[in-house]
């Protein structure tokens, strides 16, 4: 017989952030397993018609069918709402979906978006291609600059959306001034924290109504699945989004979400070492001579190194540099590099670099190149975890054959 359990509740709220990426949100299964389980079903038994009916009525609270929720998702999502301070979340198949689903559950034919133009390529495709297409307009803003923020809002505006550090030139918009200028027009403001990471700054503390995630990036963080998690009030969650969520299809699978789970045990240890590392690569980039510019938010000379300051905890796992001699120049260096692999993905284990204007912003012209400061001699470099010195070693070869 085993002794009474009189141990105290086990509340995960209390604690700090790493060991919440450890604990949070498990359910344990009647066999007590140390690792979360991996509830690979898409549907749920039950005891009685009578109980299938309360289950669908919502007078019993428990699963119904896997694109509405699933024990393995729910887990994620909760981490995640600890993770982020939020008081709800709901996993997506991808980054993209968690976008979308998002902003639809904002909008309605008649109304309109203002978003900041330097967004990731298929966000800009939502905001100014998609939800057009639904009567939906959208106003693009220099997202640096909040007087076009108040200049665009209209009577009909219902949601800004922006991305901070931008994708992929790390440019820094106020968060809490734009939520400030969204809630007067009565909307909501959107954020896409990917570069950030939740590890280096909270929308939602800032002033944001929701903050989405492409889990593909830091948080499964070894580039194994696509994922991606909204995150609000539970108001956003399990009112306004939910009909959207369950009847769309944008859920998450249960064994992405247990390699997500999985990856956020190691999520703040990874970010932090990623972090230090780039922001060691940035100085020394910065003085290279075949280096133009680098743009580091964890950097003095960054452009916005004051709100940096204010609004985030530390730089990014993510550089953006400028060299002369555009592409060419560009594409040399990529294919001298050994250890540093070129791929669009980013917050990977190992090192990435792209160059933006030929991959994830190809889709954009001469002229929203330009707004989004992309230049031909741009690279994108996501720093892994590979020992930093053998990735200085690995530039120092690679910019001396420029
Ligand atoms: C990757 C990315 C997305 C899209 O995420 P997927 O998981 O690829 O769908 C959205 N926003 C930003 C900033 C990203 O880097």
């Amino acid at each position: 017989m085993s002794e009474p359990n009189d141990k105290k509740p086990f509340a995960p709220s209390s604690l700090r952030p790493a060991t919440q990426m450890v604990h949070g949100g498990v359910t344990r299964s009647q066999w007590g397993e140390t690792s979360e389980a991996l509830f690979m079903t898409q549907g749920y038994i039950y005891e009685s018609a009578q109980q299938q009916e309360a289950r669908f009525s919502g007078d019993e609270p428990g699963y119904v069918y896997s694109r509405y929720a699933n024990p393995t998702v729910s887990m994620f999502e909760e981490r995640m709402a600890l993770l982020e301070g939020a008081e709800a979340a709901r996993g997506t198949a991808s980054g993209m979906a968690a976008v979308t689903t998002a902003m639809l559950s904002c909008v309605k034919a008649g109304d309109h978006v203002v978003a900041a133009s330097a967004l990731f390529g298929s966000c800009l495709y939502i905001v100014n291609e998609l939800l057009p297409r639904f009567g939906v307009e959208c106003t693009l803003v220099d997202g640096t600059d909040l007087a076009q923020w108040k200049a665009a809002m209209r009577p009909n505006t219902r949601a800004c959306f922006l991305e901070s550090p931008t994708n992929p030139t790390l440019s820094v918009i106020d968060i809490a001034a734009v939520a400030d200028i969204a809630h007067d027009a009565g909307a909501k403001l959107v954020v896409d924290n990917v570069f950030a990471t939740a590890l280096w700054q909270s929308p939602l503390a800032l002033g944001a109504d929701v903050v989405i995630y492409s889990a593909t990036k830091h948080i499964d963080g070894q580039g194994r699945c696509l994922g991606g998690v909204v995150l609000a009030s539970q108001q956003f969650i399990e009112e306004e989004m939910k009909d959207i969520h369950r009847h769309t299809g944008p859920s998450l699978s249960p064994f992405n979400a247990w390699i997500m789970l999985k990856g956020l045990e190691t999520f703040p240890l990874r970010v932090k070492h990623q972090t230090q590392s780039a922001a060691f690569l940035a100085d020394r980039l910065a003085e290279h001579k075949a280096i133009d510019r680098v743009l580091y938010p964890g950097r003095s000379d960054h452009p916005q190194a004051d709100l940096v300051a204010r609004q985030m905890r530390a730089g990014s796992t993510m550089i953006a540099l400028e060299i002369a001699g555009g592409k060419e120049a560009a594409f040399r260096l990529e294919n001298a590099l050994n250890v540093i692999k070129i791929s669009n993905n980013l917050g990977d284990a190992k090192s990435l670099i792209t160059h933006p204007s030929t991959t994830t912003h190809q889709r954009l012209d001469d002229d929203q190149l330009a707004a989004a400061g992309i230049k031909q001699g741009t690279l994108r470099l996501s720093v892994g975890l590979e020992d930093v010195e053998d990735l200085w070693d690995d530039f120092e070869q690679a910019l001396a054959t420029l």
